[in-house]
């Protein structure tokens, strides 16, 4: 197909769809951080994406570093990944009836993963919930007292009710239209928030203070294995000894791997860190750029879920046979070609590396956290480990500098509490382009 033929002014016919949006859509966008109320300027509305490159309505092209958000890890539009939608489009888009495709990746996926059983569901957020609810369920069985969930500040497990509390992602980059010292949303009835029990990212101490005053009252703690939603944080060694502790105060460790499942390793972050929850979460990738999440873990537990056992769990489009093939091909290729993973890593701390090199020269703090293909850089000096030290980037400075990257071809992230993603799409002549506009978005800071 061909591209939007560029227009005169470089935003036109963004503008204009930004406008009509506004008035039949809240904000002009189907999900908040896309509107850049925090970053300013208007959103581009992108017409076409392939490798690595998105084109938007303008004509013009940009370098792409959100990926969808985390699905397109091996690049827009992937040969394989459009045949196998294209091969699986002639025989129908939606049964509400079992398919072939369904089994083969429930296959993969408990395979790669070491799972025993998963559902399919069409969001990281019913994913989430489902889950969430499963192990109340589960645990329920026997210990009916234990009603109460415990999340880390600043993770983001979807918008369901129980998990919108002390959450990152959006919430943290909208913060300050949400009126509280803690985002969170309204309309959750504080009766609800009241069940999640918070507790601060990478600190082992205060999770085994909380576990032994209350952990009788949780049946889970669900937690991001490698944070990407305050920004990428990485979970301490010590930290991660402390959720396995968890277990043996007897509530569920629900490992949430929306964004990390497939990404850090064909494993996850939990095969990476040598992590072993109880349940697991995924989304994104396993969908290949198609709504797909799925929850997974022992039989024991899964089979809780209806029509086997008492937990009720269902979905028009789960499984979904177009949804299912796409998610197929991707995981298949970054099997076939595990090479992948290495790549992304070197291409992703030569990114980081270059980034602070270039900040350091212009006098600007920032402190990058990567693993494998997250990267944020933090427009602040010193460790970023927690929400708390993520909060204190300077989000002016941040949005200066993402205007300026745009405006010189790279969509980065339009927030600071976000992660970016390197995608198999991306070259070394890619990376020479993202450092030269950032060192000039760097210089022109002011
Ligand atoms: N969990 C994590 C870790 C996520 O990053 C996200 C989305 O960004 C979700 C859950 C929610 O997934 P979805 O947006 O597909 O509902």
């Amino acid at each position: 197909p061909e591209s939007p033929a560029p227009t005169a002014s470089l935003t036109a016919r963004s503008d204009a769809l930004f406008k009509r949006a506004q008035q039949v859509i809240p904000g002009g966008v189907n999900s908040p951080v896309r509107a850049f109320k925090s970053v300013g300027g208007s959103p581009r509305f992108i017409a076409r994406a392939d490798g690595a490159t998105l084109t938007d309505a303008d004509g013009q092209n940009y370098l792409d570093y959100i990926g969808s958000w985390g699905p397109m890890i091996l690049g827009h539009n992937h040969p394989a990944v459009r045949q196998a939608i294209q091969d699986a489009l002639p025989f129908g888009t939606s049964f509400g009836a079992p398919n072939e495709r369904e089994v083969l990746l429930a296959e993969l996926v408990t395979r790669l993963t070491g799972t025993e059983k998963v559902r399919f569901v069409s969001s990281g957020t019913e994913a989430t919930m489902s889950a969430l609810r499963l192990a109340r369920g589960f645990v329920g069985q026997t210990e009916p007292g234990r009603k109460y969930t415990l999340k880390f500040r600043g993770n983001y497990h979807g918008h369901a009710d129980a998990l919108l509390v002390e959450a990152g992602s959006g919430l943290m980059t909208n913060a300050t239209s949400l009126g509280g010292a803690a985002p969170s949303s309204a309309g959750v009835p504080p009766e609800y928030a009241a069940l999640t029990l918070v507790a601060e990212y990478n600190d082992a101490a205060g999770l085994d203070d909380l576990m032994a005053q209350r952990g009788h009252e949780i049946a889970a703690v669900i937690f991001e294995p490698v944070v990407g939603n305050a920004g990428v944080l990485i979970p301490s060694a010590d930290f991660l000894a402390a959720l396995h502790r968890v277990r043996g105060a007897g509530a569920l460790l629900i490992a949430d791997e929306v964004m990390t499942g497939f990404r850090l390793s064909l494993s996850g972050a939990t095969g990476l860190l040598g992590l072993e929850p109880d349940l697991t979460c995924w989304g994104k990738i396993i969908g290949g750029g198609l709504p797909v999440g799925a929850y997974g873990g022992r039989s024991e537990i899964m089979d809780f879920v209806s029509p086997l056992g008492p937990v009720y769990q269902a979905g028009t489009l789960s499984g979904n046979p177009l949804a299912m093939a796409a998610g197929l091909a991707t995981l298949t290729e970054l099997e076939r070609d595990p090479g992948i993973y290495t790549q992304l890593e070197r291409y992703t701390a030569a990114l980081g590396a270059g980034l602070s090199d270039l900040a350091a020269q212009a006098g600007v703090p920032i402190t990058v956290n990567t693993i494998g293909s997250m990267l944020t850089a933090f427009f602040l000096e010193g460790d970023v480990q927690h929400y708390g030290q993520a909060a204190r980037a300077d989000t002016a400075a941040f949005s200066q500098w993402f205007r300026a990257m745009l405006a010189g071809g790279v969509y980065w992230a339009p927030s600071q509490f976000e992660s970016i993603f390197v995608s198999a799409a991306h070259t070394p002549a890619d990376l020479d382009f993202t450092l030269s506009a950032a060192q000039s978005a760097f210089t022109h800071l002011k």
